[in-house]
C-alpha cells in the first residue's frame, strides 16, 4: 500500500479509535468509508450491505454523489459489486469498465473511476455485504492492498452484524446478517420446539481484532500453531486417544492442515496487515469457509469441517478458553445448534430446558435421534451450515413433523407457530384420551402396541400410553451415557426398575447392541472399514462372553421371580443364536447351584436384522420361542445402504415390494410355527409404514412413544381386511409398482385414515 499515509497499520489502528467512539453505526461506518479512501489513496470507498431481499444497498460513501446513499440498490446478480458478493472473492481490476460484469449507475457518478478493488465482507464464510475503493487513475491495486482491504472488511462486518444499522422501512431491505431463514432439512424426531440458539460447540468470540503490537502477535500466532501441533503429536502417539475419541484418520489431517505452509503462510499475512493473532486466524477461516461453502465435492466440504475445528482449537489456545458448551447453564427454552453429536453429548444438557435440535447432518436411524425421539426433543437434521448461519442467542423455531427450520422468524410465523403448538397440544390430549381404548381395527383385528425403550426417562411412557409392555429395550444405551462401564449392580438396578414400571407386562430385553455406530467412549474402538458389518452385538457378545455373561446374570437375576424375555441383537446365523442361548443356560445353572432366586420363565428370541437368516427361517422358528424384526438393520443390509449415511440412508422406499415381500415372508413363517413376532424399527413408528406392515400379516408393533398416538388413532379407523386385500395381490404381482407408498396414502385418505 502506498506508504504516504502510513499503510493498513495505521488505518486499523484509527479504525480501532472510531469503533470505540460513542456514535450511530451509520455515523461510524461513514467515518470509516473516510479513512480508508484517505489511507488507500483511493478518491472512492463504498460500502455495500447485502439485504434480506438479496439485493445490495449503498450504505455508505466516500467519492460518490452522497444522495445515492439508501437509494442505489443493485440485484446480486449485477454489477461487478454483485459478483463480488456472489462469489465471496476479491476482484481487482485497473479497467473496470471493459469488465463484462460492469455496469454504470448514473446516479452514484462512478463513471469517471476506472480502477476498481471490491471485497466481500464476511463473517463466518457468509456474505454480509461488499466493501469497494476505486480510483480515477488506471491502477493496479497490490497484494497487500487487497489483503488489507479485507482485513479492514472484517472490521465492518462486525458492524453490520452488530444489526444496529438502521434500515429503509421497506420490506426486504434489513441487512441480511440478522435476516429470518426458513430452511428445510430432514424431520428426525417429532414435535415442535420454539425458542433460542444453543450452539453445542459455541464459536469463540474474538473481541480484539485490531493488533498493538505486531511483532508480539506473530509471537503468539507462532507460539500457538506449535503447541497444536505438539498436541496432535501427542493425541496421535496417545494410542488410547487415537484410537478412541478422535478417530486417527481425522488426527492426520489434522496434522497435515497444521503443518500446511499456505494456511500458516496466510494467517501470518494477515497478522502483517494489523491483525491480532486471533483476529487472522477468524479471518483466514472465514475467507476459507466462503470458498469451501461454494464447492460441491462433499470430500473437499467434509475438510472444512476439519479447517473450522483446527481453527477453533488454535483460538481456544489463543483466548485461553478450554471449556466446553456443557458447562455453561442452558436459557430456558434452549435449540441446540450442532454440526452433530454423540447420544451421550445430548443427555449431558439439562433435558428440561430443551426444545429442539437441529444438525447439519443426522440420519433417521441414528442412535442421537433414537435418543432425540425418547426424550420427546423436536429435532431436524440436514440444514447445511446451520452452524455458520446462526448466532447464540437467536430465536430458532425447530418443526420436527415437517423438518423446517425458521431461524429469526417474523412475527406472523411465530405467532402461526404459538397456534401450532396448541393444536398439536390438544391432539395430544385426544390421543391421551385414547389411552383404555383398546387396540382393535374397525373389523375387529387387535393389535398389539408396545414401546421402543433404552432410558429411565422412557419408563413413564408405559403408563401415559397405556402400551401392552416394552417390545425393545436397548440395553446398550446405558452403556453408551456412561462414562465408564456400568458395573453389574448398576445394571441389575435398572433392569429392575424396568420390570417395576412396567408391572405385568412383558419387557423384551436386547442384549448389549455395540459396534457399528454405538460406540462406548470408554471402551477401546477396533478400527474397522466397514463397522455397521463388522465386529459388533452378537459377534462381539459371543468372542467376548465375559460382557455377555455379566448382563445375563444381571437380567436373570433383576427378574427373580418374574418373567424374563431376552433377545439377541444381529444373529446371522442360527448356530450364533444356539451359542448365546447355551450362555443363558449356563448362567442359569450358575444361579441355581448357588442358590439366587431364579425368574419363573425365561423366553429367548432374536431379533432378525440380517438378511441370510431369511433363509434359515425354518430352522431359526424352531428354536426361538419369539422373534422381534430390527427393520433399521434389515433394510440397510436389505439394500445395502448405510441407515446413518444421510446421502443414502432415503435412497430406497422401505415401502418397495422387495422389502416389504421379505418382511412379508417373515411375519408368514412365523406365524406357520405358532410363534411371536413383533417389529421393532422404526418402521412401525410411522403411520403410513405401520398401515403397511399389519397389510402384510403383523399383529405385534413396538414404537416410539412419540409414535403410539398416531399409530393407535389410524388403527382405531383402519378396516384391516379391506387394506390386505389391496395390497397381497401387488406383491405377488409380476407387474408391480416401483413403491406401494402412493397406493397406501391413497386409501388412507380415501377411507379417513389420520396420518
Ligand atoms: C433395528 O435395527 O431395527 C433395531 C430395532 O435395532 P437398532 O435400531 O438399535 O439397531
Ligand atoms: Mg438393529
Amino acid at each position: 500500500m502506498r506508504g504516504a499515509l502510513g499503510g493498513p497499520r495505521v488505518l486499523l489502528r484509527r479504525l480501532r479509535e472510531v469503533m470505540a467512539e460513542p456514535v450511530s453505526a451509520q455515523d461510524r461506518l461513514d467515518k470509516i468509508v473516510v479513512l480508508i479512501a484517505a489511507n488507500m489513496v483511493a478518491e472512492v470507498c463504498s460500502v455495500y450491505v447485502l439485504r434480506v431481499d438479496g439485493t445490495l444497498e449503498l450504505y455508505a460513501t466516500e467519492g460518490l454523489n452522497r444522495t445515492a446513499v439508501h437509494l442505489t440498490v443493485m440485484r446480486i446478480d449485477e454489477g461487478l459489486v454483485g459478483t463480488v458478493a456472489r462469489e465471496a472473492e476479491p476482484i481487482s481490476l485497473s479497467n473496470a469498465q471493459a469488465h463484462p460484469a460492469y455496469s454504470y449507475r448514473p446516479e452514484t457518478g462512478e463513471e469517471i473511476y476506472h480502477s476498481f478493488l471490491g471485497v466481500p465482507i464476511l463473517r463466518a464464510g457468509n456474505t454480509l455485504g461488499v466493501l469497494v475503493v476505486q480510483n480515477r487513475a488506471h491502477r493496479t491495486y497490490t497484494e497487500e492492498e487487497i489483503e488489507a482491504l479485507q482485513t479492514t472488511a472484517m472490521v465492518l462486518a462486525e458492524i453490520i452484524a452488530s444489526g444496529e444499522l438502521t434500515a429503509m422501512a421497506l420490506p426486504g431491505a434489513e441487512p441480511a446478517a440478522r435476516r429470518p431463514l426458513h430452511l428445510s432439512g430432514l424431520a428426525l424426531s417429532d414435535g415442535i420446539g420454539l425458542g433460542h440458539v444453543v450452539l453445542h460447540e459455541p464459536r469463540i468470540e474474538v473481541t480484539k481484532v485490531i493488533a498493538d503490537d505486531l511483532p508480539a502477535e506473530l509471537k503468539r500466532l507462532d507460539a500457538a500453531i506449535d503447541t497444536l501441533r505438539a498436541s496432535i503429536d501427542t493425541m496421535l502417539e496417545d494410542e488410547g486417544v487415537a484410537r478412541v475419541g478422535e478417530h486417527r484418520e481425522i488426527l492426520e489431517a489434522y496434522r497435515m492442515f497444521a503443518h500446511d505452509r499456505g494456511w500458516i503462510a496466510r494467517m501470518r499475512e494477515a497478522v502483517l496487515t494489523g491483525l491480532t493473532a486471533e483476529g487472522s486466524v477468524e479471518r483466514v477461516q472465514s475467507d476459507t469457509r466462503a470458498r469451501m461453502l461454494r464447492m460441491t465435492d462433499p470430500y473437499l466440504r467434509e475438510r472444512m469441517h476439519d479447517l473450522d475445528d483446527l481453527a477453533n482449537r488454535l483460538l481456544r489456545q489463543l483466548t485461553g478458553r478450554a471449556g466446553g458448551p456443557e458447562h455453561e447453564p442452558l436459557p430456558e427454552n434452549a435449540i441446540i445448534v450442532a454440526r452433530n453429536m454423540s447420544p451421550a453429548a445430548l443427555l449431558d444438557y439439562d433435558r428440561t430446558r430443551i426444545r429442539g435440535l437441529v444438525l447439519e447432518e443426522g440420519a433417521a436411524t441414528s442412535h442421537l435421534t433414537i435418543v432425540a425421539r425418547a426424550l420427546g426433543i423436536a429435532a431436524v437434521g440436514h440444514i447445511e451450515n446451520i452452524v455458520g448461519q446462526v448466532d447464540a442467542g437467536d430465536s430458532i423455531i425447530v418443526d420436527g413433523v415437517s423438518g423446517e427450520v425458521h431461524v429469526r422468524p417474523p412475527g406472523d410465523v411465530e405467532l402461526a407457530y404459538v397456534d401450532k403448538v396448541r393444536f398439536r397440544a390438544k391432539r395430544l390430549e385426544q390421543y391421551a384420551a385414547l389411552r383404555d381404548v383398546p387396540n382393535v381395527t374397525r373389523d375387529g383385528v387387535e393389535i398389539e402396541l408396545h414401546l421402543n425403550a433404552g432410558l429411565l426417562v422412557d419408563l413413564p411412557h408405559i403408563d401415559e400410553t397405556g402400551a401392552a409392555g416394552i417390545g425393545l429395550f436397548r440395553t446398550e444405551l446405558q452403556f453408551m451415557i456412561a462414562s465408564a462401564f456400568p458395573r453389574t449392580n448398576e445394571q441389575l438396578k435398572l433392569y429392575r426398575s424396568v420390570l417395576d414400571a412396567a408391572a405385568d407386562r412383558p419387557v423384551v430385553f436386547r442384549t448389549l447392541d455395540i459396534g457399528g455406530d454405538k460406540v462406548l467412549p470408554y471402551m477401546r474402538a477396533i478400527e474397522e472399514e466397514n463397522p455397521a458389518l463388522g465386529w459388533r452385538a452378537i459377534r462381539l457378545g459371543l468372542d467376548r462372553p465375559g460382557l455377555l455373561r455379566s448382563q445375563i446374570r444381571a437380567l436373570l437375576r433383576a427378574a427373580t421371580g418374574r418373567e424374563l424375555r431376552l433377545i439377541f441383537p444381529m444373529v446371522s446365523a442360527v448356530e450364533e443364536f444356539d451359542r448365546a442361548r447355551h450362555i443363558v443356560e449356563r448362567e442359569l445353572t450358575h444361579l441355581r447351584r448357588h442358590g439366587h432366586g431364579l425368574p419363573d420363565r425365561v423366553l429367548i428370541g432374536v431379533m432378525l436384522e440380517v438378511p441370510a437368516l431369511l433363509f434359515q427361517l425354518d430352522q431359526l422358528f424352531s428354536r426361538v420361542d419369539f422373534a422381534s424384526v430390527g427393520s433399521n438393520d434389515l433394510v440397510q443390509f436389505l439394500y445395502a445402504a448405510d441407515r446413518g449415511n444421510p446421502r443414502v440412508a432415503d435412497r430406497f422406499d422401505p415401502l418397495a415390494p422387495p422389502s416389504l415381500r421379505a418382511l412379508k415372508l417373515i411375519a408368514d413363517k412365523a406365524s406357520a410355527f405358532g410363534k411371536q413376532v413383533t417389529l421393532c424399527g422404526e418402521l412401525a413408528s410411522r403411520p403410513l409404514e405401520a398401515l403397511a406392515l399389519m397389510a402384510i400379516g403383523y399383529r405385534k408393533l413396538s414404537l416410539s412413544p412419540a409414535s403410539y398416538g398416531p399409530v393407535k388413532a389410524m388403527l382405531l379407523q383402519l378396516d384391516l381386511g379391506a387394506l390386505s386385500a389391496l395390497v397381497a395381490p401387488l406383491l405377488e404381482s409380476a407387474d408391480e409398482p416401483l413403491t406401494l407408498r402412493p397406493l397406501l396414502k391413497a386409501f388412507a385418505e380415501k377411507n379417513g385414515l389420520p396420518l
